[in-house]
């Protein structure tokens, strides 16, 4: 079989080259002589440049006259002639198109080494990529953009850092502040009941005690004020020792007794003679167990039963406080310990209270690897369960 000889003619070749190149992008060409001027184009060489040319006749017109960013080549242009440079490249050319927005044309000429005809010795490839040049541009848009609004979040979270160390400052010396006095007017009420003790009547000591008693409760929101607030920045300072749970919880039991006469409400603990050890914080239990209690008292009312009771299982122990109060509506049950979650009907009825109690016991539990669980029957009573994981000293 006889084949057919190989076309090596520039022409040809550029043709071929076109053709598998415009599977990817639109690509024309033009065959150009030494002095730049264009001998033959592509049939679609107008279409592809039609950004670029003022008028349609592009033989023999000299090549910085139809692109002008070829001016000032000349010396790259010798090189190439001279076999030194392989190519010449001008990537994302742009002109404004029809509808306003840009098209990009990569540029690439190089010699056609060898060719004896003159009017044949550069070969200028032109490949549209105005496609893939707009996403490019859209892409670095938008990482610049981006890069903005991360600029924008970091200076708000500094700023908000800032003003979260400022309002820390501001709470430590409010509460510092308040303190003062504060702890005088404790002096002076736990003094007038003692001296006025055997001169007062019931009702007048009566008024004594609450006065005792609304400071007592001042002190102890300015403390959960300071504990939200470490809370916040993510401080939980525990000082940790091993401590008898067992003598804990009945000392809180004992000290909330009167409170508990004073309200007529019958409050019983059933509490293991045996020790129960815990590593723990001495402090932030009794407040939690305190705060429970209390909260049982605030939410049952006269003559309304309040039960605490405290047993080991296996390696942990179950703190429980049942009251037959008014229950939790089962709806409202997972909120009540989200911070400054009230129950809507107790705040509707002017029972005080801040929203803040639940949160602190939640968090100093869980600070103690505890875990905490409720369970109530609205409008029947309520039993908060504390567990906590316990040390076995035998
Ligand atoms: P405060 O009692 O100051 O409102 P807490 O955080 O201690 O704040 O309690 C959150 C809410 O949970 C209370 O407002 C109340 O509606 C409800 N709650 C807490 N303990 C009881 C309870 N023993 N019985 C019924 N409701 C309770």
């Amino acid at each position: 079989m006889l084949l057919e000889p190989i076309d090596t003619r520039p022409i040809t070749l550029a043709n071929h080259l076109i053709k598998f190149l415009s599977h990817f992008h639109p690509v024309a060409y033009a065959l150009l002589r030494a002095d730049l001027t264009v001998s033959q184009v592509s049939g679609n060489f107008g279409a592809v440049l039609s950004d670029f040319l003022n008028s349609p006749v592009v033989e023999n017109r000299y090549l910085p006259d139809l692109v002008w960013e070829f001016v000032g080549q000349e010396e790259a242009i010798t090189l190439l002639l001279q076999g030194k440079l392989p190519m010449l490249t001008l990537e994302l050319v742009n002109r404004p198109g029809k509808n306003g927005s840009l098209n990009y044309l990569n540029f690439y000429l190089t010699a056609i080494l060898g060719e004896q005809e003159l009017d044949n010795c550069l070969l200028l490839l032109v490949e549209d990529v105005t496609a893939t040049a707009r996403i490019e541009q859209q892409l670095l848009q938008e990482r610049n953009e981006l890069r903005l609004i991360f600029g924008h979040l970091n200076q708000a979270h500094e700023k908000m850092e800032q003003l979260n160390r400022q309002k820390s400052l501001l709470l430590t010396f409010a509460t510092h502040e308040l303190r003062t006095p504060l702890t005088v007017i404790d002096g002076y009420g736990q003094m007038l009941l003692r001296e006025l003790e055997s001169v007062v009547t019931a009702p007048q000591r009566q008024l004594l005690e609450n006065l005792n008693q609304q400071i007592n409760h001042l002190h102890l929101l300015l403390d959960a004020l300071l504990d939200i607030d470490k809370l916040e920045q993510g401080r939980i300072d525990l000082s940790l020792s091993l401590e008898v749970l067992t003598d804990l919880v009945r000392d809180v039991v004992q000290s909330l007794q009167p409170v508990a006469q004073r309200n007529e409400i019958l409050l019983t603990a059933s509490i293991p003679a045996g020790p129960i050890m815990i590593m723990g914080d001495a402090l932030r239990l009794r407040q939690l167990f305190y705060n429970l209690i209390w909260n049982a008292f605030k939410y049952t009312g006269r003559e309304g039963e309040v039960q605490v009771r405290l047993h080991r299982q296996e390696n942990r122990a179950r703190f429980q406080v049942t009251d037959t109060g008014r229950g939790i509506p089962p709806e409202q049950l997972e909120r009540i310990f989200q911070l400054h979650y009230r129950v809507t009907e107790t705040s509707q009825e002017g029972i005080s209270g801040s929203g803040i109690g639940l949160y602190l016991v939640k968090n100093w539990v869980e600070a103690h690897h505890g875990r905490m669980e409720v369970e109530s029957v609205h409008g029947q009573g309520s039993t908060f369960s504390v567990w906590l994981p316990i040390q076995n000293y035998s």
